[in-house]
């Protein structure tokens, strides 16, 4: 099921402010996607086809498909602790 209240959210984010923390996570998580197997071309997960840089700004913990955001959300931090099926 696609959570859309948390996509708006995430793209709320791309476009609008954010804190130090926020940037320094999604940093964090563009980097881990910009070397995975299942980031397109055109910037989407192939696993989850959503747009990266926006995804990167979620606020949901483990929202990487394939669990690959562990590190960068135990080294900054994150906002909430649900857990996203995106
Ligand atoms: S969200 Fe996860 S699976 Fe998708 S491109 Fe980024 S690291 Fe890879």
């Amino acid at each position: 099921m696609i959570d859309i209240i948390d996509i708006v959210k995430s793209w709320s984010k791309l476009i609008g402010n954010k804190t130090d923390q926020e940037v320094k996570l999604a940093a964090e998580r563009y980097k881990v996607c910009s070397s995975c197997e299942f980031r397109s071309k055109l910037d989407f997960c192939k696993a989850c086809g959503c747009y990266l840089k926006a995804k990167i700004f979620t606020t949901n913990t483990a929202s990487c498909p394939k669990g690959k955001w562990n590190e960068a959300e135990i080294k900054y931090g994150n906002v909430k602790t649900t857990k996203s099926i995106l």
